[in-house]
């Protein structure tokens, strides 16, 4: 049966995967394995040249994390997936197929500040070059267009401001320039938001965070989410004009809407070569079985969490999206309707320092630097995820000195607005 007739929970569970036809085991097999045994000389020879499908060596396909990739691409609503060794590796790859030296995109000045950092400074090397915009406006998109452009990048929902993008209109701006729109959909998971609705082309996530959902695996995922048609020659030479290293292959023709995914593999795995490891995939599969039930308690108590800080006497202000009080609150009850993620960020009356002494006073809360674990998280991104950035960077990310960064988990509630409560007293007294 087509994905299209089944429910999201059904997709989390089953997308991708089988019983195992040669045991029949029912949970997805780890093949912690790096190569594949050949029928046939010429078998090999066609499997190096694309021209049959199979399994040759991990770096570019590997069958469990195949299952990761295709439950990815359903939940995305896409066509095709390409999973990788990490969220930055997703971004790095995404980009590939579309990106020459001299390039350009216009990204969101509202990113995770490692995707700041990846694509103001990283990107320099291979010659990329990267334009920040506020993403309040979307207009700012289109004054940021260049011939060059290939690509719009933004956050759905940004880590960790609470800044809510308008896709819709983000959309429109780079489908009249005839690029895609691609969304780090991260902080939202697919349950929350489903960017393909809203015109996003292509999706990349960080699978570490909510979808692995336990602080146990690194990983990433692209999806092509069909919507974008990336036979333009000129545009787009790596996908639509003869590739030197397939013979003349060219990846438009031969793979049709599967020619990004396939570059992705064929291309930008084998050649870059972070390719996701099979027993982190195993890992984020288990942790995509229970998204949606995570996700709805996640949200569930990030709500609640807030609303407590929003009244608390030592904040100064509370930047959650699922919150009225926020500028964003509008455009998350379109874009994000069953709840506003649970990564948020509070400013403290007493600045900085009192900042330090409540990271220093939880003991529910970890003070690290991850999100979207079962575990209740903090952190002070000034001094941490966004250090590297000057102070106008923080501040348009929403990251300054006074600021906490929480990501709340699946604990009971009052539990956590307690722990919350008594480290809030001891860092005000
Ligand atoms: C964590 C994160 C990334 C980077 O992902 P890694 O898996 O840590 O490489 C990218 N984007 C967002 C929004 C993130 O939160």
């Amino acid at each position: 049966m087509a994905n299209d007739q089944f429910g999201f929970e059904t997709l989390a569970l089953h997308a991708g995967a089988a019983p195992d036809s040669a045991t029949g085991a029912r949970q997805v097999p780890i093949y912690q394995n790096t190569s594949y045994v050949f029928n046939s000389a010429d078998h090999a020879a066609a499997l190096f040249n694309l021209q049959e499908l199979g399994f040759i060596y991990s770096r570019l396909t590997n069958p469990t994390v195949s299952v990761l990739e295709e439950r990815m691409a359903a939940l995305e609503g896409g066509v095709g997936g390409t999973a990788t060794a990490s969220g930055h590796a997703a971004q790095m790859l995404a980009l590939l197929p579309l990106m020459g030296p001299g390039d350009h995109i216009v990204a969101s000045s509202k990113l995770y500040g490692g995707s700041i950092n990846q694509m103001g400074h990283t990107y320099k090397k291979f010659d990329w070059q990267v334009d920040f915009v506020d993403p309040s406006d979307p207009e700012n998109f289109r004054c940021a267009l260049t011939p060059r452009t290939k690509a719009i990048f933004v956050e759905c929902l940004a880590n960790p401001g609470g800044v809510v993008v308008d896709l819709e209109k983000v959309a429109a701006i780079a489908h009249e320039a005839e690029i895609p729109l691609i969304v780090d959909n991260t902080l939202a998971s697919p349950y929350l938001c489903r960017p393909k609705e809203f015109g996003a082309d292509i999706v990349v996530h960080s699978t570490t965070k909510f979808l692995a959902g336990q602080g146990q695996a690194l990983g990433g995922v692209i999806v092509d989410c069909d919507s974008f048609d990336f036979h333009k020659p000129e545009k787009f030479p790596s996908l639509a004009t003869p590739a030197p290293e397939y013979h003349g292959l060219t990846f438009t023709e031969s793979f049709g809407n599967l020619a990004y995914t396939f570059y992705g593999h064929a291309i930008g795995l084998r050649d870059i070569g972070p390719a996701q490891q099979p027993m982190n995939a195993f890992l984020t599969i288990l942790g995509i079985e229970t998204l949606p039930l995570r996700m709805e308690r996640h949200v569930e108590n990030a709500l609640k969490v807030a609303e407590f800080l929003e009244g608390h006497p030592a904040v100064d202000t509370v930047n959650y999206a699922g919150l009225p009080s926020s500028p964003y609150h509008g455009l998350a009850q379109k874009y994000l309707p069953k709840g506003a993620g649970s990564v948020f960020t509070v400013a403290l009356k007493g600045g900085y320092d009192v900042g330090k002494k409540v990271v220093e006073s939880v003991e529910l809360f970890s003070h690290l630097a991850n999100i979207g674990d079962a575990k209740s998280l903090l952190l002070h991104p000034a001094s941490t995820t966004h250090n590297q950035l000057t102070d106008d960077q923080k501040a348009a990310a929403g990251a300054g000195p006074e600021v906490l960064r929480l990501s709340i988990g699946l604990e009971t509630v009052s539990d956590l607005i307690r722990d919350l409560d008594r480290a809030l007293a001891i860092a005000s007294k």
